[in-house]
């Protein structure tokens, strides 16, 4: 059964979805993304204790993938939001997850993570934000750029150096001394509100210092909240997937050329084919991970690497075979499958690129065939 039937709440979500709207806008409205955000929705492995779905991370995974399917922007805000929900799971103490998850997943408030930097993008160990403390306070100076969401994030998830290993702190987007700018117009995912955050002697009081992080190595917090990232981003390329199959098939279907629906041309036959072959692989990468996860099982972490590379590859192929079989009717900038052949590429790029993947796969196979690392814990 799809999950729109089986997930109280999703099937109204995109019920509202205006993706091309939203898309040409760069924007989706905040008073609809804050409703989502109450719904719990975008952040539904949050556990009922907290107010939250306490969906498995495989159904979150399939949530996902229906949101990505409809609006890749979306889908980008929903992965940030439960993100955000993850480091804090993760690092916070028992009384910071009382405070900042039912705050993520039933207020209203909406969350966004901050890691990248100007010169600290595949490689996170050259972070050079600061997190200090200070008698009662901390203070966060620093620049993140690229954070998905930061253009309507209440509060930001920002990592940095703290001490002798790193920290994560949550940073209201009102506090004195933040400053959030859009990045500008991007290729893909163009209505998730890309953000350059300046943090400028940023004070707030210790209890922001998410506690089970301070010190901690950088390496260690970035790829514990990526694993989330990750099978998110790898869900949302399924989605990217679903939608390119559906509507290549049914343009062809209906476009006759040469007097044949052009489905009955072989060579378009193939590519509908590779479609076909792209939803499976890329879902059973997901499903395997998502399995993993919920098994909380030692692989879960290489499973979700592969399944995030796994996924992207895929959605940039499909996308790509999507736009050849409808040609002329699908290159407008604003149709479905220029969309996602957009968002498709940048899928390569987030939550470790296609590169940083195919290292830390080829890291784990020579570890697992006896051999030490090629690669660094640093880059995790
Ligand atoms: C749409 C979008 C959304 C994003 N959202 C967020 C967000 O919410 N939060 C956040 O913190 N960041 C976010 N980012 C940033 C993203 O995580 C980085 O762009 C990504 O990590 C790559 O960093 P970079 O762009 O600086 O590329 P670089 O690290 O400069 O890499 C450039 C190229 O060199 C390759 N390369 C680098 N080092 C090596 C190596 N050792 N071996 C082989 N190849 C290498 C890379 O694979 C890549 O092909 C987002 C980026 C985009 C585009």
């Amino acid at each position: 059964m799809p999950p729109e039937e089986t997930i109280p709440g999703l099937g109204d979500l995109l019920g509202q979805a205006e993706p091309d709207d939203w898309d040409r806008a760069h924007a989706i409205p905040k008073d609809l993304l804050v409703g989502f955000a109450r719904s719990g929705l975008l952040c539904a492995e949050v556990d009922e204790a907290y107010g939250g779905r306490g969906l498995t991370a495989t159904r979150n995974g399939e949530l996902t993938a229906a949101v990505g399917e409809v609006c890749g922007s979306l889908r980008s805000i929903l992965t940030s939001q439960g993100m955000a929900a993850s480091a804090v799971l993760h690092f916070g103490s028992a009384e910071q997850r009382a405070h900042y998850l039912p705050l993520l997943a039933t207020s209203g408030a909406l969350g966004a993570v901050a890691f990248s930097e100007p010169e600290a993008g595949s490689d996170l160990s050259a972070m050079e934000t600061e997190i200090a403390a200070k008698g009662d306070s901390v203070f966060v100076t620093g620049q993140k750029r690229w954070v998905t969401a930061g253009m309507y994030a209440d509060h930001l998830v920002v990592f940095g150096r703290h001490g002798v290993g790193g920290a994560a702190v949550v940073v209201p987007a009102d506090a004195s001394g933040v400053t959030i700018e859009p990045t500008g117009t991007s290729m893909g995912f163009r209505a998730s509100g890309h953000a350059v955050v300046s943090l400028d002697e940023v004070e707030l009081p210790r209890s922001a210092l998410l506690a089970r992080s301070a010190q901690a190595p950088l390496s260690h917090l970035a790829g514990r909240t990526l694993v989330y990232g990750r099978l998110s981003v790898a869900w949302g390329g399924v989605g990217i997937v679903r939608a390119c199959l559906a509507a290549a098939a049914r343009h062809a279907i209906r476009r006759t050329q040469f007097g044949l629906p052009i489905a009955r041309h072989q060579l378009v036959a193939r590519r509908l084919a590779e479609l076909r072959v792209a939803e499976h692989l890329a879902t059973l990468a997901c499903l395997r991970a998502g399995g993993s996860v919920d098994a909380r099982s030692p692989a879960a972490v290489m499973d979700v690497v592969l399944a995030k590379h796994v996924a992207a590859r895929e959605a940039v192929s499909a996308s790509s075979h999507a736009m050849q079989v409808i040609a002329s009717a699908g290159v407008k900038d604003d149709g479905l499958v220029a969309r996602a052949y957009r968002d498709a590429k940048m899928l390569e790029l987030i939550e470790g690129t296609n590169e940083m993947c195919e290292l830390m796969i080829a890291e784990d196979a020579v570890r697992s065939h006896g051999g030490s690392g090629l690669w660094t814990e640093t880059l995790r």
